[in-house]
Order: C-alpha cells, then sequence, then structure tokens
C-alpha cells in the first residue's frame, strides 16, 4: 500500500525545510501545495494568477482551486508509492476530501506528524526567512545562513523575502492557521494519526525525531 504522509505545523514551523530533508530520506515525492502555487505565478498560469491575491493578503487559496492541483499532483507516476504532503490538507474540508481522494488510489493516511512551535518563535523564524528563487530551497538570515550572503548554497539561484512573510502578513497568516488549519490536529488526533512534534529546537534534532516516527533509519 501506498505510504501517505502529512506533515502539519503553523507557517514558519520548519515544514517546508524538514519536508525536503524527509522526502530525500524516504524517497517520497514532496508535495508542497505553497510551492506549486509559487510555481504557477512564476510562470503567470491562470492558475497562479488566481492564487496570487489570496497569498499575497495571506488568506487561504479557495477548494475548487487547491484540491484540483493535488488531486493533479497525486495522480502523477511518481506518486505510486505515495507523497509526503506539506500544506494540504489546511481545513478539515480539504482533509475530508484528501481521505476520498486516497480511497481512489488505494491508500489513505499513513503518518501525521504535527509540528508546533510558540507563535513569537514563527514569527522571528518567518520574517527572517529567504527563500530560492529556482527550486523553493529555504534559509534563515540567523538560524540557518547560506554561505554566501543572498545565493541559495544548493543552486546557486538568488535568495529573497517572500511577500508573505513580512511581518503583517505573518501575523494574518498565523491567525489564519488558528482560525482554520488547528482544527485539523483534532480532525487526525481522532483518527489516531497523529504525533506531536516540538518544533521549538535545531533543525537536526526535528529531522531525528521525525524519522523516529515515520520508523526510517537515518543515515
Ligand atoms: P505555504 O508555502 O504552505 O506557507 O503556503 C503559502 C500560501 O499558499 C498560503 O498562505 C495560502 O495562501 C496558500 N495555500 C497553500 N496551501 C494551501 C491550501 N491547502 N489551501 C489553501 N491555500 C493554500
Amino acid at each position: 500500500m501506498p505510504t501517505y504522509i502529512v506533515l502539519i505545523g503553523p507557517p514558519g514551523v520548519g515544514k517546508g525545510t524538514q519536508a525536503k530533508i524527509i522526502a530525500e530520506n524516504t524517497g517520497l515525492p514532496h508535495i508542497s501545495s505553497g510551492d506549486l502555487f509559487r510555481e504557477n505565478i512564476k510562470n503567470q498560469t491562470e492558475m497562479g494568477m488566481l492564487a496570487q491575491s489570496f497569498i499575497n493578503k495571506g488568506e487561504l487559496v479557495p477548494d475548487s482551486v487547491t484540491i484540483s492541483m493535488i488531486q493533479n499532483r497525486l495522480n502523477a507516476p511518481d506518486c505510486a508509492n505515495g507523497a509526503l504532503l506539506d500544506g494540504f490538507p489546511r481545513t478539515p474540508t480539504q482533509a475530508k476530501v484528501l481521505d476520498e481522494m486516497l480511497v481512489q488510489l488505494n491508500g489513505k493516511v499513513t503518518y501525521v506528524p504535527y509540528i508546533s512551535a510558540p507563535s513569537d518563535t514563527l514569527i522571528e523564524r518567518l520574517s527572517g526567512r529567504l527563500t530560492c528563487r529556482a527550486q523553493g530551497h529555504i534559509f534563515h538570515g540567523k538560524y540557518n545562513p547560506p554561505k554566501v550572503a543572498g545565493v541559495c548554497d544548493l543552486d546557486g539561484s538568488e535568495l529573497f523575502l517572500r511577500d508573505d512573510d513580512k511581518v503583517e502578513t505573518v501575523r494574518h497568516r498565523i491567525q489564519v492557521y488558528t482560525n482554520q488549519t488547528a482544527p485539523l490536529i483534532e480532525y487526525y488526533r481522532q483518527r489516531d494519526l497523529l504525533v506531536e512534534i516540538n518544533g521549538a529546537r535545531p533543525i537536526e534534532e526535528v529531522t531525528s525525531d521525525l524519522l523516529k516516527v515515520l520508523g526510517t533509519k537515518q543515515e
């Protein structure tokens, strides 16, 4: 049966960073709804234009757009053994839809690691976060600085501050998370899938706990 990992946690907790590492360790494709939207915005697709105004305000993109984007991605051949989902589902409604999509794919949600951290930590991390233009690799001015300022260590592209990582938008995103996404915690707890991990620690410690949860040996 395919393995589907749903990584949940507030914005800035390190989901994206951890997802990239975990995807490499498990060989599962990393599906980040935020990255998919940003790619569509960069390529100025119709979907990208539609999503952009919501994203820049820190609001959720409407379900009609988000769900079909994820459904297409999960049906791609590289997801035959499952996937690591980062940023989707973001509401209990999306979680129900995901359950239905996975039934169609003869699977179900296998693990739900929930990475948590206090709001102050999230604001500090997000407002110092640097994202790579080419592939979305993530750095931080203070906690995970690139070797050369402004340049991605991994692919040499420019690092930039996402529009939605500006302090005012960050505060709003955390509020949206509390109102709309936090109920997911209960959804998965009731299904006995949730495992909480303290995200207010160095990257390596969080990774090590995640790999333990997933039952994968660290390389
Ligand atoms: P992220 O990179 O996960 O922080 O996502 C960036 C932005 O993309 C979010 O603030 C939302 O505007 C939008 N987004 C990402 N995933 C979803 C989703 N599952 N549902 C609705 N909007 C989303």
